[in-house]
């Protein structure tokens, strides 16, 4: 099968490098998809500066056991791709993202989409319950990463695991 790995949220830790640079933001005030629904101690505009600037997109840290996982799948004989929002609003976030994913993994696909079901994966892996929703309308799989900050979810490292068995 060929499996799309979304990169935010799923493979990079995204929130925690907000809370690194807004140390009066933390994890758990992070309750849904969107800043802007959650009640957090910082303006929702200063994370997105923040995350527009160059150096952001390189600095992201792989979550435990992603990079493990990505090879999980491979070893089981399917093709991987990356499939990533592109940040329009960044002059360097799409060169950082693929410098980042190639350093890892340098044979491996990135695609850039903002319309997820538009790309032809059989599987696709993402945070966003959107773009899963909209795969699986569009005929494909889809499988869900709860993101680790939501309250009882279970650690992402685990989930990527279950869906590797999934696959
Ligand atoms: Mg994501």
């Amino acid at each position: 099968m060929r499996v799309l790995l979304d990169v935010d949220g799923v493979l990079a830790d995204l929130v925690g490098e907000l809370c690194r640079r807004f140390p009066e933001m933390r994890e758990e005030q992070v309750t849904e998809f969107e800043f802007a629904k959650c009640a957090l101690p910082v303006p929702v505009r200063s994370l997105y500066e923040a995350m527009e600037e160059p150096g952001f997109a390189a600095s992201l840290a792989w979550y435990p056991g992603a990079k493990d996982a990505v090879h999980a799948i491979l070893a089981k004989g399917h093709e991987v791709a990356f499939c990533t929002s592109p940040m329009k609003t960044s002059p360097t976030w799409m060169w950082e993202r693929q410098e980042w994913l190639r350093a890892a993994f340098p044979d491996l696909p990135v695609i850039f989409a903002q319309r997820k079901q538009w790309v032809a994966g059989d599987v696709l892996v993402d945070d966003r319950v959107q773009h899963c929703d909209a795969f699986a309308e569009a005929g494909g799989k889809s499988f869900l990463i709860m993101r680790p900050w939501k309250p009882h979810s279970r650690p992402l490292a685990w989930e990527l695991a279950e869906g590797v068995r999934v696959l």
